[in-house]
């Protein structure tokens, strides 16, 4: 019988957030350990579900010695790194000798005193288990990939779809890789290029059937038909908030040899994301703009849904910018218009001390960095109703993991309801307005923080999508930001015939 260990830790960090994510960032959301990881994750969408229908179906012995799930935030504090790659090393010391590693990891994070911990991770891994043993690696294609992380495993993917929505698909991809390697003994290896920008493939949006990465998909489809030896080719588009060298796009091929063949393709699709780089799906409006749009969207059924991409939690923002809110209940204009998240848990304790039904002046959201998509806004607010905050992910992101806003509070104010949390979060699934009684196909409309991943969830319900930037710290539009580490030169930092120069491409 073959044993495999089995790992995720997922994290997508913003470096530029200002507050690192301590350990108790990860223990609300859960760290599993031991057997936990496999009552947990079973018959999950998840990549270590993948991995463990994968281990079921082939007879594998499993070690499971940690699963992170992912929540993310600013930098990864250095305890959490810390004990999180302590935890699976020592798994696997413990396990003695395996015969193949699969590993879950995001590729964009960043922890406290360490600018690549994915890479850090997947090397201590490779010195444990020796040269050997055959690693596969999952990871989110918002990757920043470096070359430590592609030359410390054999093999890797990454999900293709953006809202993703493949994560178990991308776990037995991984899985599939490693059972070709133990049968065929042969060991590959992942040929990565990386590119001259920071940003490209349209951020990964698959929702657009011509858009640039449906188009690189096909190509990479079509590569890995051309040899027998190519496993995977992987197309990242990189994760650009984030002030370290290995930012941006890159591809892997993943094959066996070690024909040059193999890293002029993978360069082959970075020329193409060259081509497409100002091919951007959802360009970017202000919240005045949105606000405009979404007053001129004709009658219908379902709401309208408003995203405020510049306060994301899933891209490391703070999750209390107020400028959409304040837009909101300046001018209400749908009936049944709903507001989440907004993070302020001194608001959620203030409310649980009024009691349902009871209405307060507070000065509500705003506090981390008012300069970073407004500041509180002082009203009176009716208290509605309660949840401790959990909810179970009813897909098609993740389904069936488990969330948690923490202690919160329904809020209403001039027919705005406002969903007030503890912990910030992403909103990418219906279920959490489902836990504060909200019916979201019977709203009018609905502003939600986070980027794209909210569509799988909303696209099925919503009479219209717009996404606009409040000015918070996932803005895309990175004019105050400083970057210090990030390797020159560099589109769109840099002069672009530069660039192109430094890269061979003519224009
Ligand atoms: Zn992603």
């Amino acid at each position: 019988m073959r044993t495999v260990l089995l790992a995720s830790i997922l994290h997508e960090a913003n470096s530029f957030a200002r507050r690192a994510a301590p350990l108790a960032h990860y223990e609300r959301q859960g760290i599993f350990r031991g057997a936990e990881v496999s009552e947990r994750f079973r018959e999950t969408h998840t990549e270590m579900g993948g991995f463990l229908e994968a281990a079921d179906r082939e007879g594998w012995q499993v070690v499971t010695p940690i699963a992170v799930p992912c929540a993310p935030a600013g930098p990864m504090g250095a305890e959490a790194f810390a004990v999180f790659r302590d935890t699976l090393l020592q798994g696997l010391r413990e396990a003695g000798q395996v015969d193949g590693v699969l590993l879950a990891l995001h590729g964009a994070n960043v922890a406290e005193g360490e600018d690549d911990p994915d890479g850090a991770i997947a090397q201590a891994v490779r010195e444990t288990v020796g040269p050997d043993v055959p690693i596969m690696l999952t990871l989110d294609p918002h990757a920043n990939v470096s070359e430590r992380l592609a030359m410390a495993v054999n093999g890797l993917t990454a999900y293709r779809t953006h809202p993703h929505t493949d994560h178990k698909e991308t776990g037995l991809r991984a899985a599939a890789m490693l059972t070709r390697v133990m049968e065929r003994g042969i060991l590959p290896s992942v040929h990565l290029a990386r590119g001259y920008q920071m940003r490209g493939f349209d951020s990964c949006r698959t929702a657009p059937p011509d858009g640039p990465m449906q188009r690189a998909l096909t190509l990479a489809r079509g590569l890995e038909g051309q040899e027998p030896g190519i496993l995977e080719v992987s197309i990242q588009s990189g994760f650009v908030l984030a002030d370290v060298w290995h930012v941006g796009p890159s591809v892997a091929v993943t094959a066996e040899g070690t024909d040059p063949r193999f890293r002029q393709m993978a360069e082959g699709l970075l020329r193409f994301a060259w081509d497409e780089r100002r091919n951007d799906t959802v360009p970017m409006i202000s919240v005045g703009e949105a606000l405009a749009q979404a007053r001129a969207v004709p009658p219908g059924t379902g709401p309208i849904v408003i995203a405020d991409f510049g306060d994301a939690p899933g891209g490391g923002g703070y999750g209390d910018a107020t400028a959409l809110l304040r837009g909101l209940l300046d001018a209400p204009f749908e009936k049944d218009i709903v507001f989440l998240p907004l993070l302020d848990p001194e608001a959620v304790r203030a409310a649980r001390m009024a009691g349902p039904g009871a209405r307060l002046r507070l000065a509500l959201g705003g506090h981390t960095a008012p300069q970073h998509g407004g500041g509180p806004i002082e009203e009176e607010y009716e208290v509605l109703r309660f949840s401790d905050g959990r909810f179970v992910h009813e897909g098609p992101y993740t389904a069936g993991m488990i969330g948690n806003f923490g202690d919160s509070v329904l809020l209403s104010c001039r027919g705005v309801r406002i969903v007030v949390t503890t912990f910030q979060r992403n909103i990418v699934d219906l279920s959490q307005l489902r836990i504060f009684g909200i019916v979201p196909e019977q709203c009018g409309l609905i502003a939600l923080k986070c980027m794209d991943a909210f569509r799988a969830a909303f696209a099925p319900i919503a009479r219209s999508m717009i996404a606009c930037e409040s000015g918070g710290v996932s803005s895309r539009v990175q004019t105050t930001l400083t970057w210090e580490k990030v390797r020159r030169p560099i589109w769109p930092l840099d002069p672009e015939e530069v660039v192109a120069q430094a890269a061979g491409y003519t224009t």
